[in-house]
């Protein structure tokens, strides 16, 4: 075990506190309360402050928010593929075919293994080196399981992926080209996860979705401070994010919390949105239906990326849509790929199913109303469409295919500027 109180006291870290009763625990790979078996969360003193102008003179990575962060506060020890800073794209031309004025996408297909898990992952991953773990492991809707593998090779690390057999082949054959050890299990992703947890009570390895969930979470933060300081250190109005177990809905409005208490952005009202495949959309009916327990469902939907039936931090994700003036909604998967199209038809950016997700239940909410059109509002596409071909085969491909002849060309009708 290389880490002791004196690293940690070096970061802002006071330990782990139970997000139901408050109890606290030390910084170590547990995520249950003892006594209320509520999940965990990270405590920090922010009282040291935090300026502008340090986060800005630190890496054009996710780390630049470092002290904000539960592991690496040693840059030499980070396991880092260059996660973040990924681009906040002005969307003009799908702002103006939904009528929104100020419309952005924060694209973390850019991300070095094409979504937004390389953010959770880099700091879990760090935290296990950290706690002297050297196996690295995860239960994995797909994109999990490509980070985990990256980093881990990255790292020095083994690592050992379970995933749901029936996962897309993009995101098969891009785990497994890590080189690490890959477990396909016959069942769904819940089933998966409770797998996991069962694999993590017996062995000393390190899962960064489950005893290591904590710290894994804060990750996600660094897309919402990110996004405000793109928009030049203000909070926008309004923001969609998908829903898987809606960890990432919640830690978006944690960040934004936390630039406010931190005096880095002027405290402002935001609205908080997500997004559900209706084929997998536990957290949207318990919103529709006024609940505060999240029923579990059996998944079936295109949008495997989010395909979680019992997702662990949907009451959460409720709390913060209500308490926000958001919503949580859902689009059935023929809305799914037509958001995927119209992202990359406007914007030139090609999203997976989430992405699909996200942009369909954005034009169905302001379709009913739920969104204001006039405030300033960002979507996030987490992940890159090119692992989820299968989605959008079947509805695109060649406008014509012609001999190599300039005949066959001239015949084909395609020369007039509006075809
Ligand atoms: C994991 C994932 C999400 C959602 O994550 P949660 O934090 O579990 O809600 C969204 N989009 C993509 C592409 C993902 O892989
Ligand atoms: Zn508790």
């Amino acid at each position: 075990m290389t880490a002791t109180l004196t690293d940690l006291s070096q970061t802002r870290v006071t330990g782990l506190r139970c997000r139901e009763c408050g109890t606290e625990y030390p910084a170590d790979a547990r995520h249950v309360c003892e006594l209320c078996f509520g999940p965990l969360g990270v405590a920090y003193d922010h009282s040291a402050g935090l300026t502008r102008e340090a986060i800005e003179a630190g890496p054009h990575t996710m780390w630049r928010y470092a002290p904000l962060l539960p592991s690496g506060s040693d840059p030499a020890e980070r396991v880092d593929l260059g996660a973040g800073w990924t681009p906040l794209v002005r969307a003009r031309n799908l702002g103006r075919v939904l009528g929104i004025r100020e419309l952005w996408v924060k694209d973390d297909s850019a991300n070095p293994t094409h979504s937004f898990k390389d953010r959770v992952v880099s700091v879990a991953a760090t935290r296990a080196r950290e706690l002297g773990f050297t196996t690295l492991a995860c239960a994995s809707t797909g994109n999990l399981a490509n980070s985990v593998a990256a980093h881990a090779a990255r790292a020095g690390l083994r690592a050992v992926v379970f995933v749901p057999s029936d996962l897309e082949a993009g995101k098969i054959v891009t785990t497994a080209v890590y080189g690490q050890t890959l477990v396909a299990v016959d069942g769904n992703y819940d089933d998966v996860n409770r797998l996991c947890s069962e694999v993590a009570d017996d062995l000393p390895w390190a899962f960064v979705n489950v005893n290591l969930r904590p710290y894994y979470a804060e990750g996600s933060k660094t897309i919402g401070y990110e996004v405000a300081e793109q928009l030049g250190w203000r909070l926008p109005g309004q923001v969609v994010i998908p829903v898987a177990s809606g960890s990432l809905l919640t830690k978006v409005d944690a960040a934004f919390g936390d630039l406010v208490a931190l005096g880095l952005v002027d405290e402002a009202p935001y609205r908080i949105f997500g997004a559900q495949a209706t084929g997998c959309s536990p957290v949207a009916t318990a919103f529709a239906n006024g609940w505060d327990a999240v029923r579990p469902v059996r998944p079936s939907t295109i949008a495997k990326s989010l395909a979680i039936g019992n997702p662990a931090d949907g009451p959460y994700a409720l709390d913060v849509a209500r308490r926000t003036g958001g919503a949580i909604g859902d689009v059935p998967d023929d809305e799914v790929v037509a958001g995927i199209r119209l992202l990359a038809e406007t914007e030139g950016i090609f999203g997976e199913t989430a992405g699909g997700v996200t942009v369909g239940t954005l034009r169905r909410l302001l379709r009913q109303g739920r969104l204001d059109p006039d405030v300033p509002t960002v979507i996030v596409n987490t992940g890159d469409g090119l692992k989820t071909l299968d989605a959008v085969a079947p509805v695109v491909g060649p406008t014509v295919t012609i001999p190599p002849s300039l005949d066959a060309f001239r015949a084909a009708g395609l020369a007039e500027e509006n075809r």
